[in-house]
Parts: C-alpha cells; sequence; structure tokens
C-alpha cells in the first residue's frame, strides 16, 4: 500500500525542469554561474553530508525522502572501504535514511565496476580491511598466499597490511601486475588516535615499484564515472554534493558534474582556498529549495 501510494506521488509530482532564470545561482567569488535547472540526477556524500558518526545530520532523511519523491535519480557515493554497500544501508536506514543497497556506491563497488570494465577476468592479488568480498561480485580473487596475479587491489590499511603480504604485493607488481587503489587516503583519525591507511602503501609500493596506481574511489575519474553509468545521466546534468572540497567538489567539477559543497562535515572555510564550488548550502537539509524551490 505504501509503495502503491508512493508510486502514485511520483507519477503525480514528475520532477520538472524549471527555468534557468528562476534557478540560477552563484555559488562563491569564482565559482561559475549553474543553471540549476539542467541538474536531473544528484550524487551524495555520506559522511559529513547525511551522517557524522552515523548519526544523522537535520535534514538528511527529509532531502533523500524529496529526491525519491519527486522521481529525481540519485546514489549515495563514499570512499569507505570497511562497510558493504548492504551494511551502510541498514545503518543509514537505522538512523532514519532509508536507502537501499543497490542505491550506494563505495570505493569497493567502484573498484569492482573499474576491475569488470577494464580486467576482466584476470587475477587480482587483495589485500584491504572489512568485508569487501560481497561488493567484488565478479571479480577473480587469488588465495591469500598466492605468488602471482595480474592486478593488486588495495584498499583500506588493516593487520593483512604486513611485511610478508606487502612484499608479496610487490613481487606482483615487479613481474608486471597493475596496481589498483581503492582510494589513496594517507591516514584518518579514530577514537583510538590516529590510523596509518592504505595510501601510504599505495605510495611506498608505486615508489618502489617504479609503477602507478590507478585510483578507483573519489576523486577519481573512474569512480565518478561508474557513478554516472549507474545513473545513466550525463554529468553536465548530474550535481554532487559533498563536504571534502578535493575529493568530492573539484573531483566531480573535472569530470564536468556540477560542485555543490555542504558547510557541514569536515568542511572549514579555508577549503575554499583549495577549489571553487559551483554552488554551496548551509547543509544537506537546504538541497531541495537549490533543485526544487528556488
Ligand atoms: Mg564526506
Amino acid at each position: 500500500m505504501q509503495d502503491a501510494h508512493s508510486a502514485s506521488r511520483r507519477r503525480r509530482r514528475p520532477y520538472r525542469k524549471r527555468t534557468t532564470r528562476a534557478c540560477t545561482a552563484r555559488a562563491s567569488p569564482g565559482g561559475r554561474l549553474v543553471p540549476v535547472a539542467d541538474i536531473e540526477g544528484v550524487l551524495l556524500d555520506i559522511d559529513g553530508v547525511l551522517a557524522v558518526s552515523w548519526e544523522p545530520i537535520p535534514g538528511a532523511a527529509r532531502t533523500v525522502t524529496w529526491l525519491r519523491n519527486q522521481g529525481i535519480p540519485f546514489r549515495l557515493v563514499t570512499n569507505t572501504t570497511t562497510h558493504t554497500a548492504a551494511d551502510l544501508a541498514d545503518v543509514l536506514s537505522g538512523a532514519g535514511i532509508v536507502v537501499e543497497p543497490w542505491e550506494i556506491i563505495t570505493a569497493v563497488v567502484g573498484t569492482a565496476s573499474y576491475l569488470r570494465r577494464h580486467h576482466p577476468g584476470a587475477r587480482c592479488y587483495l589485500l584491504t580491511d572489512g568485508n569487501a568480498l560481497e561488493d567484488l561480485e565478479g571479480v577473480h580473487l587469488v588465495e591469500p598466499d598466492a605468488e602471482e596475479a595480474s592486478v593488486v587491489v588495495l584498499g583500506g590499511a588493516c593487520d593483512e597490511f604486513s611485511y610478508s603480504n606487502v612484499n608479496r604485493a610487490f613481487r606482483m607488481l615487479m613481474d608486471g601486475a597493475s596496481l589498483i587503489a581503492m582510494h589513496k587516503n594517507l591516514f584518518w583519525r579514530t577514537s583510538a588516535g590516529w590510523e596509518l591507511d592504505g595510501g601510504a602503501y599505495v605510495r611506498a609500493l608505486e615508489e618502489a615499484a617504479d609503477v602507478r596506481a590507478t585510483v578507483c574511489g573519489k576523486p577519481s575519474a573512474p569512480f565518478f564515472e561508474a557513478a554516472l553509468g549507474m545513473l545513466g545521466i550525463g554529468a553536465e546534468r548530474v550535481c554532487m554534493v559533498g563536504d571534502d572540497i578535493v575529493n568530492d567538489v573539484v573531483g566531480a567539477q573535472e569530470l564536468g558534474l556540477t560542485g555543490v559543497l555542504v558547510r557541514t562535515g569536515k568542511f572549514r572555510p579555508e577549503d575554499l582556498e583549495k577549489g571553487a564550488p559551483d554552488l554551496a548550502i548551509d547543509s544537506i537539509a537546504d538541497l531541495p529549495a537549490l533543485l526544487g524551490a528556488a
């Protein structure tokens, strides 16, 4: 009954593009004039945009519901490697932000998409944290003690990044394997303190084996290309909403998306020295007004 009602509402109130004049906004000095009326799809970062430490940001649930009711296609995009898309959907839905696993694109999902497209059937040696297997469907992983693979894939760092395993990856690269990084994050901070992340190992292997990694998470082109492919909408008609000026906003802009910065999460005013968002809003709660009610 609920589904039928929602579907009916979507049919009655389809998303309509507004006039360019009514929906044009200038974000910040240096930002370009953006015709918001041209936006037909939305990518939303999770951490710092929808939630902080899995506590929902006020207005986040309402905005996701609004996008759904308006029939505006959207995906949640995140560099996390510790949670599967299904786990994230559970956690977010439990916090009131109701989403389905297929609506979430993690760095693992983006990496799997890239591997299927560019290394179909290749033998892949994987080092990462979390339970990545569920989101690596269609990727041929070799055993942890394998001595040979044609692709080395690194995700978030964990105890599996032992000398023995990292050296195993190094030998594979020296024998000609390609290096794929889910992201190049160098470190992060938890309640236990600073934590070294997978990007530090990626850099070390790049230097030692004289190779360059292909990065599959944000802000890489393959990640945003995978997200656009799942939305089925061209870059010029999609906006990326994030709190990270480099990984979310600039990365998306480089591929032709509209970069929308939210002033929540990790945002700091000095971030604006690293890039110029096309649009900026105080929080995700303001997105409906920006897209639909301008
Ligand atoms: Mg974020």
